[in-house]
């Protein structure tokens, strides 16, 4: 298998190439396709399976066509942490290097400013963290009704640190129309509830 078998985009392609990757690894190559096909995406996978560009990649080539609005999101990623949201952006600054997007990093213990600034511009891709997300919405600074894909990174850390009950709003508060991934390394009854909820008929992946 190789990465131009999946359906990416040229500039995604470039920049895979970029960074000296040979071959998709497993969940790359079994939810890429899915992700461009938009199909909801349940991957079970712990951290340094290539989890990140899988949906990265896909993410990229998906809004190669489409524009932000101002406060609109396009596209959210929520993290557990501050660190794994920033590592998250560099992957999308990493693999965007051909693309002009706006992004957008919404996390605690930094000022409010210069994220608002950020959201009135116009955001492409969004990472938060969902207490910060929901902050910045309840300021009414945001509208979650663009968001054309969702991605939930990390769920069964989201669980230990007490995030479901922000999760589940935050996924009330966007459109059912939008796509869902949920990417967790563990699947506890919590988190099976979870997916039962809020993802339509998931193509599960498992590596
Ligand atoms: P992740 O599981 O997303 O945290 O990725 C783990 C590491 O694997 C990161 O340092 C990536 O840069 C790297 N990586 C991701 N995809 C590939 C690939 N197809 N080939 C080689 N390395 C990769």
């Amino acid at each position: 298998m190789s990465f131009s078998e999946l359906g990416l985009s040229p500039k995604v392609l470039a920049a895979v190439e970029a960074s000296g990757y040979t071959a998709p690894t497993p969940i790359q190559a079994a939810a890429i396709p899915h992700v461009l096909a938009r199909r909801d995406v349940l991957g079970i996978a712990q951290t340094g399976t290539g989890k990140t560009a899988s949906f990265t990649l896909p993410m990229l080539t998906r809004l190669e066509s489409g524009r932000a609005r101002a406060r609109m999101p396009r596209t959210l990623i929520l993290e557990p942490t501050r660190e794994l949201a920033a590592q998250v952006e560099e992957n999308f600054t990493r693999y965007g290097q051909n693309h002009k997007l706006n992004m957008a990093l919404l996390i605690g213990g930094v000022s409010f400013g210069d994220q608002d600034a950020k959201l009135t511009r116009g955001v492409d891709v969004l990472i938060a963290t969902p207490g910060r997300l929901l902050d910045h919405f309840e300021r009414g600074r945001l509208l979650l009704t663009g968001i054309e894909i969702l991605v939930i990174d990390e769920a069964d850390r989201m669980l230990d640190m007490g995030f479901i009950p922000d999760i589940e709003r935050i996924c009330k508060l966007i459109p059912p129309a939008r796509q869902t991934l949920f990417f967790s390394a563990t699947m506890p009854p919590e988190i099976q509830r979870l997916t039962e909820q809020f993802l339509r008929d998931p193509e599960r992946i498992e590596v």
